[in-house]
């Protein structure tokens, strides 16, 4: 018997049998002894629609009213699953994320939960209820209504967890783990038992989206224990994230491999090769909000120098207005730009002890032809820039290669 927090994803409420399907799980749950917080997403596909009809009425919506109409879809997912627990003979209420009073900062559209008031939500689990939360949201100390970015309710439910002290949060979603690397690009992935936070912060960083990065933070942060399940199997114990690596086994020296598709990667050309250079270039893009992604600087031999950095695609044409301004000012002699590269990354906490994974990672590349456009590294991952057709062809022979496939 204990506390658990339960995060439904979007696939998993997507209809209204889904939803009563999640009902008839926490039901079971319930009946077991245990206290139940449920965190749902907006029905599938619902954020989006959302945000089109917003775009639809402003190409630049105020992030203040765009969260305003983007948290709705979530408001309904939790009155659905309220009634749904109803039908099943459960106690249960919904609360929006505001109600419950989700504190977060004022940065709308990717809010940062600050406290959240558990007084509420005791009540009702002393009460028998069983507690519904809206994933997503929260409320500045103005009561303006905020969103938490993608996949946001991840985080909710994790950070709801550790101001319950849950004994568990289990994120349940439309596949049934972590694994070597998406199983939608390489069905031979193998799923994994447990990862460490260190491993699933990287994974996640790097574009495997099953959990929204700030929800792994939170979870190292506040020792919460966190499972990724299936919300359509009813055996297994999915993937646990667990702090310590597993000093039993023999560890991988790769864990998986992580991919994003949304990078871009701008060129200034010929720029004079002096002090403050890479800041005259990168303030600019730092000023608009622009997240920049890898760095990388070659040195000419005729006092230029060309400098390159990649930055999330959605930024891509505003950048390049940016740097087309910063160029004619400092005198380089151009700018180019490319929005069809992807990012490919090898992560694993036993690359610590084993040089040579990069020199692997290179020569598996070029054997195919696929020609590396950048590169960065930390203690447990490699990353490279490649161009975007060769994504999956690269991910899946990385994956290959470092020996991740499942075995059968
Ligand atoms: P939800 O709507 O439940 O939050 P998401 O679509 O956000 O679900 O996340 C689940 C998806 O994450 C999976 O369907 C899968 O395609 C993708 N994914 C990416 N990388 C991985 C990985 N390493 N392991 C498992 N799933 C992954
Ligand atoms: N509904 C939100 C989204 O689509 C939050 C979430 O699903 O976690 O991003
Ligand atoms: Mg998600």
């Amino acid at each position: 018997m204990g506390l658990i927090v339960q995060k439904f994803g979007g696939t998993s409420v997507a209809t209204t049998d889904r939803i009563k399907n999640v009902a008839k799980r926490v039901a079971r749950w319930k009946a077991e002894g245990h206290d139940i917080v449920v965190v749902p997403s907006a029905m599938s596909g619902e954020t989006n629609r959302l945000i089109g009809l917003a775009k639809a009425i402003s190409s630049t919506p105020d992030p203040r009213e765009l969260d305003v109409i983007a948290s709705t879809g979530e408001q309904v997912t939790i009155a659905l699953l309220a009634m749904a627990m109803h039908e099943e003979g459960l106690k249960s209420k919904s609360y929006t994320g505001p109600q419950v009073r989700v504190l977060t900062d004022s940065t709308f559209t990717k809010a940062r939960i600050l406290h959240i008031d558990d007084e509420r939500i005791r009540k009702d689990l002393a009460e028998g209820h069983v507690v519904v939360v809206a994933g997503f949201q929260g409320a500045d100390e103005h009561g303006n209504i905020t969103t938490l970015g993608r996949g946001g309710s991840d985080t909710s439910a994790v950070a709801l967890a550790a101001a319950l002290q849950a004994d568990e949060c289990q994120i349940y979603t439309d596949v049934d783990g972590v694994y070597t690397t998406d199983p939608r690009v390489v069905p031979e992935a193998r799923k994994l038992d447990t990862i460490t936070f260190e491993e699933m912060l990287e994974m996640a960083s790097l574009g495997s989206k099953v959990l929204q990065i700030r929800s792994v933070e939170f979870a190292g942060k506040y020792k919460v224990k966190l499972r990724v399940l299936s919300s359509f199997q009813d055996e297994g114990e999915g993937t646990l994230i667990t702090v310590e690596e597993d000093k039993k086994m023999e560890q991988p020296i790769i864990s998986g491999i992580a991919f994003n598709r949304d990078e871009a990667k701008l060129t200034v050309l010929g720029v004079p090769d002096r002090p403050g250079i890479a800041y005259q270039i990168l303030g600019p893009i730092a000023d608009a909000n622009i997240d920049v992604d890898m760095i990388i600087q070659n040195v000419g031999h005729d006092g230029t120098t060309d400098f390159s950095f990649t930055v999330n695609r959605a930024d891509y044409t505003k950048a390049l207005e940016l740097l087309k301004d910063v160029a004619t000012r400092m005198n380089a002699r151009g700018v180019t730009g490319d929005n069809k590269t992807c990012k490919v990354s090898a992560v694993g906490v036993g690359m610590r002890s084993h040089p040579g994974v990069a020199s692997k990672m290179f020569s598996v590349l070029g054997a195919e032809g696929i020609n590396i456009q950048m590169i960065s590294t930390s203690e447990i991952k490699i990353s490279v820039v490649i161009e975007e057709k060769y994504l999956e062809l690269a991910v899946r022979i990385l994956h290959k290669a470092f020996g991740l496939e499942k075995a059968d």
